[in-house]
């Protein structure tokens, strides 16, 4: 299915909305990273560009249904102005009487922030009343929010079922062309890297990725649970003992569908966070330690198998990386795939970005996912409600 691009409709003197993914860390009423503010501009000027009204709307944080003044777009609206090199009207709301008169008064070419969405609880309710209410401001409606996709809210879903004119914004697109090629086409060899804290939270990527890469290396605490499925000891690291069984069946099934499976051969341990690290001389870790990070053997042999991939899909950290003393083996793993030539590399997960991010190597992948949750869902192979609504 091909989702419908917003160049295809026509927006000339239009309102169009725009859900966006303004949801920026504000702290004392400034944007303190406006990254996902300037990944939507493209597709806010281009609407400006055929001089449509502008009428863009987002979430911010976690709001628990009424307002709060910490979670206000105000701050995102001035940055806003200033990426724009515009001037732009900021309400103070996203439904109801005071925002039906500003969009009344909209002249061509102008733009208006709506208040953050979840002041209403009947967003995530996806609540069908609220819904009409926002599909009544517009004649078209675009989706750039990928990191909101996998959510069936009233902004990201439930509106698009009362507006005529739907459309995919280009943040939208780019993420979902990428994703896509990864998932449906990847040329081979195809290595997915793993990590983070938990198999629980990867089971379903692995179970959908399994026929089509050829290696998973693995690494973070959710390579423990796989060792100690093996039989190895693994101390007092993260190991999800309730997860064993899964682990082992993963295991199995990787053989059965040729797909290697790399794990660590050693790590990085310390009897706390603040201890200091040592590197283990073998697969095993000690009873009184716990494993922060991969070992040097390791990261030779993770850093090496990557040099025979073609595309790579990477997402979760190896190690507890947000500790300076653990970062190594993530940050390693990063360089490793970001010298690689001729490579397709995309990265999601919150974590990852920050990793990538904190290196400066972003422009070093193809792509860079702005969707946490959304991206796995996406590897999931899973419908996303905010996309499903776009398709033509
Ligand atoms: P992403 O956000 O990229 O999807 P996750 O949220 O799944 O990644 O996992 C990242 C988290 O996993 C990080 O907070 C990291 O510290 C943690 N982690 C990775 N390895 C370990 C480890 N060995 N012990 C404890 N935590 C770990
Ligand atoms: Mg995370």
């Amino acid at each position: 299915m091909k989702i419908r691009s917003i160049e295809t409709l026509d927006l000339r003197g239009k309102r169009v909305f725009i859900r966006v993914d303004f949801n920026v860390p504000v702290k004392d009423g400034v944007v303190k990273n406006d990254k996902r503010i300037r990944s939507a501009l493209d597709t806010i000027n281009y609407a400006l560009s055929k001089n449509a009204k502008v009428i863009l709307a987002s979430h911010l944080g976690r709001p628990k249904g009424g307002f709060e003044q910490k979670y206000s777009m105000m701050p995102v609206g001035e940055r806003l102005k200033e990426l724009l090199k515009k001037d732009i009207k900021v309400a103070d709301d996203c439904i109801g009487d005071g925002v039906k008169k500003l969009v009344a008064d909209m002249k061509e070419g102008e733009v208006l922030l709506l208040e953050n969405l979840r002041f209403h609880k009947e967003e995530e309710a996806n609540d069908e009343n609220f819904a009409k209410e926002l599909a009544s401001l517009c004649d078209v409606y675009i989706n750039d929010a990928f990191g909101t996709a996998h959510r069936a809210h009233a902004s990201t879903e439930g509106m698009a079922h009362f507006v005529k004119e739907k459309a995919a914004g280009f943040l939208m697109l780019k993420e979902v062309e990428h994703l896509d090629r990864v998932l449906l086409s990847p040329e081979k060899p195809f290595i997915t890297i793993l990590g983070g804290a938990k198999v629980s939270d990867k089971i379903s990527v692995i179970t959908n990725l399994m026929k089509k890469v050829d290696t998973f290396i693995i690494g973070g605490a959710m390579a423990y649970t796989f060792l100690k499925a093996q039989g190895y000891k693994m101390g007092k690291s993260l190991v999800e003992d309730d997860r064993l069984d899964v682990a082992k069946e993963i295991l199995d099934n990787a053989r059965k569908s040729g797909a290697e499976i790399l794990l660590p051969e050693d790590h990085i341990v310390a009897k706390d966070e603040n201890s200091e690290p040592v590197a283990t001389s073998s697969v095993n870790i000690e009873d009184d330690m716990i494993g922060y990070d991969i070992g040097p053997k390791t990261i030779r042999k993770f850093s090496d198998a990557l040099k025979k991939a073609k595309t790579i899909f990477f997402n979760g950290p190896s190690g507890l990386f947000e500790n300076p003393k653990f970062a190594n083996g993530t940050f390693e793993i990063v360089k490793a795939v970001a010298e690689l030539k001729g490579v397709v590399s995309v990265a999601g997960g919150g974590d990852t970005v920050t990793a990538i991010e904190s290196l400066k190597l972003e422009g070093k992948f193809t792509h860079i996912s702005t969707g946490g949750g959304a991206s796995l869902e996406f590897m999931e192979g899973k419908e996303l409600p905010g996309i499903k609504i776009l398709e033509e």
